[in-house]
C-alpha cells in the first residue's frame, strides 16, 4: 500500500511526506511546484512534477503506481486577502482542481482521500470553542471553495463510494525540529513567519493588523498547531479510512488561544531579539477569535498533539528562519 500526496512539495505537505519516510510508509508526491518547493521533499519519497487537474498526467501516475490506495490532498491555494480580490482562482483550483481530481480517483478505483480543509469554513463563529457540528458559514472565497470540497465530498462518497476525511485545520505555525524544513511562503503574509523574518533581519518590522478587537489585549486571538501534529493526523485519518470507517470532518488545533499580542513576546523571548512592531488597520475578514475544540480527532482518531506548547512551535520555526533567512533560496 502507498499513499499519493498532492501539493506534497508545500508547507504541510513536505512535513507529512517527511513523517510518512520516516514511518517507513510508501509515499508519491505530486506538486505542480507554483509555491511548493522542490527541496522541501523528502528524497526518499517518488516525486512527479505536473498538476492535479491535469487528468491525463494524473492517471499516468496512477497506472505507475498500482500500490496507491490513499490519497492525501493538499494542493490549494490558502491565502483569504488574496481569494477576495481573486476568488476565481480559488474556486478554479480548489473546487474545480477536486472535481478533476475525483473523477480520476473513481476511475482507477482509489477511493480514500483525506484533504485540508479550514476553520475558515466557519466564518464567525458564535461559540468558543468551535466544534465540528457548529454552522459553516464562510466569509471569504477560501473559506467557501474549501466549504464547497467538503459538500462535494459528501455527495462523491454518497453516489461513487469515495470515503473521505475533511481536516479543519487552524493557524499552522512551526518546523521540523533539526530546521531542515519549514515555512517559505512568497509574498509571506502569515504572522508567525514574518514575525521571525524581522527576527532574522530579513525585513524591517511587524505590522499588527487592529489593535481594537473584542480580545483581552484587543489583537486577534488565534490557536497555532504544529505541521508534525498535523502530518500525524493526516496519517491517522488514512488508518481510520483503511480501517473502513465512515466519512467524516475533523478539527485540528491545540485548543488554546494566542493572541497576535502574545505571539510577538513569545517570539521576542524565544529569540532574544527586540523585533521592531507598530499597530495597522484591521485586514479584511479576520474574526476576533478562532479556537478549536480537538477533542473528536482525539477520541476518534487518536490523535495526541506533541507541540502543545507555543514557546515549543516557535522554537522551531526559528530554528528554520534563523538558518534560512531566504527560505528554500539559500539552497540549502
Ligand atoms: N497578522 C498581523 N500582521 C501580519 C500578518 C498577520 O497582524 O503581518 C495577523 C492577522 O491579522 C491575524 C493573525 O495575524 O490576526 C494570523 O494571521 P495569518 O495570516 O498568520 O493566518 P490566518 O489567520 O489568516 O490563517
Amino acid at each position: 500500500m502507498a499513499i499519493l500526496v498532492l501539493g506534497g512539495a508545500g508547507y504541510i505537505g513536505s512535513h507529512t511526506v517527511d513523517r510518512l519516510v520516516e514511518k517507513g510508509d510508501k509515499a508519491v508526491v505530486v506538486d505542480n511546484l507554483v509555491t511548493g518547493h522542490r527541496q522541501a521533499v523528502n528524497k526518499n519519497a517518488k516525486f512527479y512534477q505536473g498538476d492535479i487537474a491535469d487528468q491525463e498526467f494524473m492517471r499516468h501516475v496512477f497506472l505507475e503506481n498500482p500500490d496507491l490506495d490513499a490519497v492525501i490532498h493538499f494542493a490549494a491555494f490558502s491565502l483569504v486577502a488574496e481569494s477576495m480580490t481573486n476568488p476565481l482562482k480559488y474556486f478554479d483550483n480548489n473546487t474545480a482542481g477536486l472535481i478533476k481530481l475525483l473523477e480520476v480517483m473513481n476511475e482507477v478505483g482509489v477511493k480514500k482521500l483525506v484533504f485540508s480543509s479550514t476553520a475558515a469554513t466557519y466564518g464567525i463563529p458564535k461559540e468558543m470553542p468551535i466544534k465540528e457540528t457548529d454552522s459553516q458559514e464562510p466569509i471569504n472565497p477560501y473559506g467557501e471553495s474549501k466549504l464547497m470540497m467538503e459538500k462535494i465530498m459528501h455527495w462523491s462518497d454518497l453516489a461513487y463510494g469515495i470515503k473521505f476525511v475533511a481536516l479543519r485545520y487552524f493557524n499552522v505555525a512551526g518546523a521540523k525540529p533539526d530546521g531542515s524544513i519549514g515555512e517559505d511562503h512568497h509574498p509571506e503574509t502569515h504572522l508567525l513567519p514574518i514575525v521571525l523574518q524581522v527576527a532574522a533581519g530579513s525585513r524591517d518590522k511587524l505590522k499588527i493588523f487592529g489593535n481594537d478587537y473584542e480580545t483581552p489585549d484587543g489583537t486577534n486571538v488565534r490557536d497555532y498547531v504544529h505541521p508534525y501534529d498535523l502530518a500525524d493526523a493526516h496519517i491517522l485519518a488514512v488508518d481510520y479510512l483503511r480501517a473502513g470507517h465512515e466519512s467524516t470532518a475533523f478539527n485540528l488545533g491545540s485548543s488554546k488561544g494566542f493572541s497576535n499580542m502574545e505571539i510577538l513576546k513569545t517570539a521576542r523571548e524565544v529569540t532574544g531579539k527586540a523585533i521592531p512592531a507598530e499597530f495597522a488597520p484591521r485586514r479584511p475578514g479576520d474574526p476576533d477569535t478562532l479556537i478549536a475544540a480537538s477533542d473528536k480527532a482525539k477520541t476518534i482518531l487518536g490523535w495526541n498533539p506533541q507541540f502543545d506548547d507555543i514557546h515549543k512551535i516557535i522554537a522551531t520555526a526559528w530554528k528554520w528562519h534563523s538558518t534560512h533567512p531566504n527560505g528554500y533560496e539559500d539552497g540549502r
